[in-house]
């Protein structure tokens, strides 16, 4: 299912006992984003974005510009978006960096190569030296198994017949459970786990604690939302979209203005 979410566990990388809640908290709020917060959403067949954590609403931005010219009192919500929108415009963009979001992230090993090209986040990734690869792998949908593109190089374009994509689907499968079936074997020979992980395909998800700045954020979702970026790295930025449209609307309305 995509796009669907539910809430985390107590094992998720949220907030955990102990740690102050956000009614408690000194520092400016998104209501929006508050609401995200923990919100696992399905991605692909295995995959997961879910919000852990955020830095910042839209009057974060609004009252970092104004230190520009040394006066933020009176300014209403009004004032702020209006501000806000100016900014964007103008590419003054650097205000945008006071603000950031910490994703947890599971993606496919081939989409986490795109992903990390992002070198304006920072991250952690699970470690297949320290722990067992878990049996996750990716497989198309049966109606999205798509066709080389025939005028772009890197592209796709259409699908292949039902009796194709349902025989890729198939390979696609063999391929990942005999991958795991022999890195299984490996780790119980006692080969290092550091070694045997050498046999698993892209297709294994991985998982990343993945944070960026508002600024490069919107940055990511120009490139990954755009036509040219691959279907699959698509979807996780559709979602992370959709979070930044909820959590910081006056920004997502300046980005988007035409
Ligand atoms: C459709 C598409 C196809 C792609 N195809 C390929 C491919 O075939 N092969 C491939 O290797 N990559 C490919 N990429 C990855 C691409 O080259 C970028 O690495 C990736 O999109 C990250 O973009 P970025 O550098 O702007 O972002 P970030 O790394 O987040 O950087 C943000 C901004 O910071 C600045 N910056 C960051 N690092 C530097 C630096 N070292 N020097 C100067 N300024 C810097 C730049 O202004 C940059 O735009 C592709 C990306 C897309 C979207």
């Amino acid at each position: 299912m995509r796009g669907t979410h539910k809430e985390s566990g107590p094992d998720s990388a949220g907030r955990r006992r102990g740690e102050v809640s956000g009614n408690q908290t000194k520092r400016p709020i998104s209501e929006g984003a508050e609401a995200e917060l923990n919100k696992v959403y399905s991605v692909l067949n295995h995959g997961e974005v879910e919000l852990v954590d955020y830095l910042g609403s839209d009057s974060t931005i609004a009252r970092a510009a104004r230190t520009s010219y040394q006066r933020s009192d009176g300014k209403t919500p009004d004032d702020d978006r209006r501000l806000i929108a100016r900014l964007w415009r103008d590419r003054h963009t650097s205000p945008f960096e006071m603000v950031s979001l910490t994703f947890r992230i599971r993606l496919p090993i081939f989409v986490m190569r795109q992903h990390v090209r992002h070198r304006t986040a920072s991250l952690n990734e699970w470690s297949f030296r320290y722990t067992e690869c878990p049996e996750l792998f990716y497989v198309p949908a049966e109606d999205d198994v798509r066709g080389q593109s025939k005028d772009n190089k890197q592209m796709s374009a259409g699908h292949l017949s039902p009796e194709d994509s349902a025989l890729a689907i198939r390979l696609i499968a063999e391929i990942n459970k005999d991958s795991f079936e022999k890195y299984k074997k490996l780790i119980e020979m006692g080969m290092a786990r550091e070694q045997a992980r050498v046999v698993l395909p892209v297709s294994a998800y991985t998982q990343i604690i993945w944070n960026m700045d508002m600024r490069n954020l919107l940055h990511y979702l120009s490139l990954r939302l755009a036509p040219d970026a691959q279907k699959e790295i698509r979807e996780y930025a559709q979602i992370i979209a959709g979070i930044v449209g909820r959590g910081w609307p006056m920004i997502w309305d300046a980005y988007k203005a035409p």
